[in-house]
């Protein structure tokens, strides 16, 4: 099932990486708009990939709702930018005039819920690392009746498996019972996606947000403490977390909140976590109940994330408890 929708969703992810790649390239060049704090690139990235999302998947799955971070605001209040996502857009589908790119980002304002079919989109996920010129991921899964059964995760810079920094970029692709599959941005064959098989924890390599902000770092080395865990921690921005962990060169993900109040979006993880499931591993809240995409925009699932090989994740949990019981 969801053949069809699933090679979409990875052609359409590759499609858009090819334009993330080009306006970071440019930040990248222009390192003074890094130290300005100039947010303007992301902004420009994000617009521009949900708009050409947007409308290719309306094309296709016309019945099918969307929900997405960004709506057109930012174009509102932003003619120069309005222009330069005009011209970006437009380099991939010439017919797009401005109205329809607000019309077609604004349709990205459905609620989510357990009704139906909706198409799960963040355009540009970890937009800090995207600034940085270093990790993001173009994230688009698909729901229906409240289920993530198609993911397909672009992560434009990610290297070849077994390395760190910055490479020509992978896509990971899955469905439900067909397991997860990676993909060269450049082209190529899907090669399989497998986690890895450790069950002992004191060799498992565990990945974070770069963050501090995103994730309580110290709490999560408490708890890599418990698990008698030596190496450094894995950081990188994005769903890339999970793509690493799918692929094996980490076994452990925590995020674990900050903020106690702070509900995770069902955008930064939809994606990676059909993509984690289908390669083997498990994906839970600090309590180990399943995350549930069903209830609207941000996950109904209480505190954290936890996603591992599957094999460690119960001890991983049990650690999570003791550390967070102090
Ligand atoms: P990461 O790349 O792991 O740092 O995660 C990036 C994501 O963190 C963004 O897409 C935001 O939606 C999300 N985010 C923003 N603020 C917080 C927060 N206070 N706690 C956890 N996640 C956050
Ligand atoms: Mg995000």
């Amino acid at each position: 099932m969801y053949e069809a929708e699933t090679e979409f969703a990875r052609t359409l992810v590759a499609e858009v990486c090819a334009l993330t790649r080009r306006v970071q390239q440019e930040v990248v060049a222009n390192a003074d708009s890094l130290t300005k704090g100039d947010r303007s690139p992301v902004t420009l990235a994000d617009l521009t990939v949900q708009a050409v999302i947007g409308h290719r998947l309306a094309e296709r799955f016309s019945t099918d709702a969307f929900l997405a971070e960004e709506d057109s605001g930012s174009l509102d209040a932003s003619p120069a930018m309005a222009e330069k996502v005009g011209a970006l857009v437009r380099s991939v589908i010439p017919e797009l005039d401005g109205k329809a790119i607000a019309t077609t980002l604004d349709r990205g304002s459905h609620p989510g819920g357990a009704e139906g079919r909706h198409w799960v989109l963040d355009p540009v996920d970890g937009t800090k690392g995207f600034l940085r010129g270093q990790q993001y991921a173009i994230a688009l899964a698909l729901v229906d009746r409240g289920k993530v059964v198609v993911g397909a995760l672009g992560c434009p810079n990610l290297p070849a498996p077994g390395e760190r920094g910055n490479g020509d970029g992978w896509i990971f692709h899955a469905t439900r019972s067909a397991g997860a599959w990676a993909t060269p941005v450049a082209g190529g064959g899907a090669a399989p996606a497998t986690v890895d098989s450790i069950s002992d924890s004191g060799q498992a390599v565990f990945c974070e947000s770069v963050e501090a902000a995103h994730a309580a770092h110290s709490v999560q080395a408490g708890i890599a403490r418990r698990l008698g865990i030596t190496a450094e921690p894995y950081r990188i921005d994005s769903q890339c977390k999970y793509a690493v962990l799918a692929r094996g060169e980490a076994s452990i993900y925590l995020r674990l909140p900050r903020d106690e109040n702070y509900r995770e979006k069902v955008w930064d993880h939809a994606a990676g976590a059909i993509v984690i499931e289908s390669a083997g591993g498990r994906v839970s809240d600090l309590d180990g109940n399943p995350l549930d995409f069903s209830k609207g925009r941000k996950l109904a699932t209480g505190r954290g994330i936890v996603a591992t090989n599957g094999l460690l994740h119960e001890q991983v949990l049990k650690a999570c408890r003791e550390e967070l019981a102090g």
